[in-house]
C-alpha cells in the first residue's frame, strides 16, 4: 500500500486528496492522510449567510477562462450549482481625483482596443492618450530579462496607466503593487505579445480579429462561482473523502526523509509515508522542509506574501437603489484611501443578496491592510464607512458588517519568480516523493490551486507506478 501525506487542507490540498481518493476508488493501491493545522478545511474559502445575504470572506468567484475549478465542481456533481457573473451589469469604476469614472469600453485588461471610448474617457490625461496612439507603433522586442509589471506598462503607456489601471487591477488579484510583481509570471501573455508584435494594442486587435473570423460563440461570463458560495466547493470535496483520513488541528512541524520514505511530524505524533504533498503557503512550506533541504527551504522562504482584509456590509433597499450600477470600483493608491476596492455584490451575483438588500464587499491588501491590521473590527468598519461616505455619499449605518483578516495569504510573484521556480524544481527533484502545490507557484487563483493539487497527486501516483 502506497501512503501519501497531504500537508494543508486549503483547496490545493483538498484537490490533491480528491484526486488520490478517486484513484483509490478506481482500484489503485494507495491511501492518504491529510494534515490541517486549523479546525476547519477549505483554507481561505469561507462563506457565511448573514441576514439573507451570502457573504464571501475569501475568494468570491474565479475566472471562467481557467477551467480547473469548474471541472472539479462538475466532477463533484455541482455542475448545476455553477453560476456566472451578471455580465450585463459589468461596469467597473476607477476613483479618479475623488470621482468614480467608468472604465472605458474596449479596454482589454489595460490595453485599449476601441479608440473612441478611450479617447473620450476622463480616466486618462491627453498625455496618456497620446502614448496609447504611439504605442501602436512599438516594434517587436525580445527582452531577455524579467522586469516589474510597472516598468513594463510604463514603457508602453506611461506612469499614469500604472497608477490608474495596472496597480489597482493587480492589487485586486495579488494584493500587491505593480512595482513588485514580475511581468513574466503575472502577465505572461503580454510579455509574449511584446515579443511577437511589439505593440500590445496591435497584438490585441490581431487576436480579436482572429476570434471574429472563427465560429461565432456566446462569450461565457467572466467570473464563475457557486450558488451557495465558494465554501460549498471545499465542503463537497470533503464529503467525498474518508473522514478518518482527515487530521484537523494537526499542524505539521517537519517533513523529513527516513528509510526511503518520509516522516511527517505533527506535535507529538509522527507517521511514515511513501510520499508527501506540501500544499501550504510558501513560508509554511519552507518551515516544514527546513530539515529535509535547507536550500529548498530558503528558496521557498524567498516568495513574498501579502495580507488582506475583506469587509462585508449589508444595507437596505434604499441604499441599493442609490448605488451606481455595475460591479464596483477600484481605488488607485494615489487617491490616498485605505480601501483598494469595493464590489457591489448584489449586481455582480444578484442572488447573493435578496431584492431588498445591498451587499458590499470592501477590500484592503498589502501595505493598506498592514496599516489597519491592529485595529479592532469596529474601527476597521469605521474606516470603511468613512471612505464609502467620501466616495459614494453613503452615510447610513449598515444592517450588518463583518471583517475577515487573512494573514500572509496572497503570494507575490516578484521579479525573477520564474527563475526561482526553476531552482525550486531542481531542488525538489533531489527529494523524490515530495510534491509541491498551492498558490506560491504558477497561479494564485482558485483554478490554478485546484490544478496544482491535482497535478501534485498525479505526479506522485505516476512516480509510484500506480496509474
Ligand atoms: C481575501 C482573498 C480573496 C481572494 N479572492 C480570490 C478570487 O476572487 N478568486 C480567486 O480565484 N482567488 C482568490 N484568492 C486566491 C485564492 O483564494 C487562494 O490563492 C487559494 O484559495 C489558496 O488555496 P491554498 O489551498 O493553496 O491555500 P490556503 O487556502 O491558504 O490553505 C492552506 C492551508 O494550510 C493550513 N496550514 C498552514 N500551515 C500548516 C501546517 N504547518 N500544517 C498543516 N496545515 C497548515 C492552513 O490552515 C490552510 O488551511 C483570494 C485570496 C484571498 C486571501
Amino acid at each position: 500500500m502506497n501512503r501519501i501525506a497531504i500537508v494543508g487542507g486549503g483547496i490545493s490540498g483538498l484537490a490533491a486528496a480528491y484526486e488520490i481518493e478517486q484513484r483509490r476508488q478506481a482500484g489503485a493501491d494507495v491511501e492518504y492522510v491529510l494534515f490541517e493545522s486549523s479546525s476547519r478545511l477549505g483554507g481561505v474559502l469561507r462563506t457565511e449567510k448573514i441576514d439573507g445575504c451570502l457573504v464571501e470572506a475569501g475568494p468570491d468567484s474565479f475566472v471562467t477562462e481557467k477551467p480547473w475549478a469548474a471541472d472539479l465542481c462538475r466532477s463533484l456533481g455541482l455542475g448545476n450549482e455553477l453560476i456566472g457573473s451578471n455580465d450585463a451589469q459589468r461596469k467597473t469604476y476607477i476613483l479618479t481625483h475623488g470621482r468614480l469614472v467608468e472604465m472605458p469600453d474596449g479596454l482589454m485588461f489595460l490595453v485599449p482596443t476601441k479608440i473612441l471610448p478611450t479617447g473620450l474617457s476622463p480616466l486618462f490625461s491627453w498625455k496618456t492618450k497620446l502614448r496609447m496612439t504611439q504605442e501602436l507603433f512599438h516594434p517587436p522586442r525580445a527582452v531577455d530579462h524579467d522586469e516589474s509589471v510597472a516598468a513594463f506598462v510604463e514603457r508602453h503607456y506611461g506612469s499614469e496607466m500604472v497608477d490608474r489601471l495596472a496597480d489597482p487591477l493587480l492589487s485586486g488579484v495579488y494584493g500587491g503593487e505593480a512595482a513588485n510583481l514580475s511581468v513574466r509570471a503575472v502577465l505572461p501573455r503580454f510579455a509574449e505579445m511584446e515579443r511577437t508584435h511589439g505593440s500590445l494594442g496591435r497584438a490585441m486587435l490581431a487576436a480579436r480579429k482572429k476570434m471574429r473570423a472563427g465560429p461565432a460563440r456566446l462569450a461565457p461570463p467572466l467570473f464563475t462561482s457557486l450558488k451557495d458560495g465558494m465554501q460549498h466547493m471545499a465542503e463537497s470535496v470533503v464529503a467525498r473523502l474518508t473522514p478518518a483520513r482527515l487530521m484537523l488541528n494537526s499542524a505539521v512541524d517537519a517533513v523529513q526523509p527516513e528509510a526511503g520514505g518520509w516522516v511527517v511530524s505533527a506535535g507529538l505524533n509522527s507517521d511514515h509515508f511513501d510520499a508527501v504533498i506540501i500544499a501550504l503557503p510558501a513560508l509554511a512550506a519552507a518551515s516544514v522542509l527546513r530539515i529535509a533541504s535547507a536550500e529548498l527551504s530558503a528558496e521557498l522562504a524567498g516568495i513574498q506574501y501579502t495580507s488582506s482584509i475583506t469587509v462585508g456590509l449589508g444595507y437596505d433597499h434604499e441604499v441599493r437603489r442609490s448605488l451606481p450600477p455595475g460591479f464596483g470600483f477600484l481605488i488607485p493608491r494615489s487617491e490616498g484611501k485605505q480601501l483598494l476596492a469595493a464590489t457591489f455584490v448584489h449586481n455582480k451575483f444578484p442572488h447573493r443578496a435578496p431584492e431588498g438588500r445591498a451587499l458590499l464587499r470592501c477590500f484592503f491588501a498589502g501595505s493598506n491592510a498592514e496599516n489597519v491590521w491592529r485595529l479592532s473590527d469596529d474601527q476597521i468598519v469605521g474606516i470603511v464607512r468613512n471612505e464609502l461616505h467620501e466616495i459614494l455619499g453613503l452615510r447610513v449605518e449598515p444592517i450588518f458588517a463583518r471583517v475577515y483578516k487573512w494573514k500572509s495569504a496572497m503570494a507575490q510573484y516578484g521579479v525573477g519568480h520564474l527563475d526561482r521556480l526553476d531552482r525550486i524544481e531542481k531542488l525538489r527533484q533531489k527529494l523524490p516523493g515530495v510534491a509541491l502545490a498551492g498558490n506560491a507557484y504558477r497561479g494564485i487563483g482558485v483554478p490554478d490551486c485546484v490544478r496544482s493539487g491535482r497535478d501534485a497527486a498525479t505526479q506522485l501516483i505516476k512516480a509510484a507506478g500506480l496509474n
